[in-house]
């Protein structure tokens, strides 16, 4: 999934890969993108960079700035970025559902602890 974001910048060279390690001339791509309404941090009071960076619900697994068009291209994860409400950890994978209540959808992670527990319970 790929998303293009028209900003305006000054930049010298063409094409920026914004991912990775977070060199001071992409603070400035960085920041522009933050302030779409579409933009959320992972996790709050962190340092604005592309890993900390979902864009419409989706984590941004890479993103380029080319200057010649003025357009940072996010490539998103297709799954939906989702808090899990159990451990309050961030998830792009597939939900499970928590055996509690049969409709909360939390991470798999939470999902796989529940089972083992009622696992434990019944053997006893
Ligand atoms: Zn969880």
């Amino acid at each position: 999934m790929i998303e293009r974001i028209k900003v305006s910048m000054n930049m010298k060279k063409k094409i920026y890969d914004i991912g990775g390690n977070s060199y001071m001339e992409f603070s400035d791509i960085i920041n522009q993108l933050y302030k779409f309404p579409q933009a959320k941090a992972k996790v709050a009071n962190v340092a604005r960079t592309i890993e900390n960076l979902v864009w419409n619900d989706h984590e941004v697994t890479n993103a380029y700035y080319d200057c010649l068009t003025g357009e940072i291209e996010l490539e998103l994860n297709e799954n939906e970025y989702k808090i899990c409400p159990s451990c309050g950890k961030g998830y792009s994978t597939y939900s499970a559902i928590s055996r509690l209540d049969n409709k909360t959808e939390i991470c798999p992670d939470c999902g796989t602890v529940e089972a083992l527990n009622e696992f434990y319970k019944n053997q006893k």
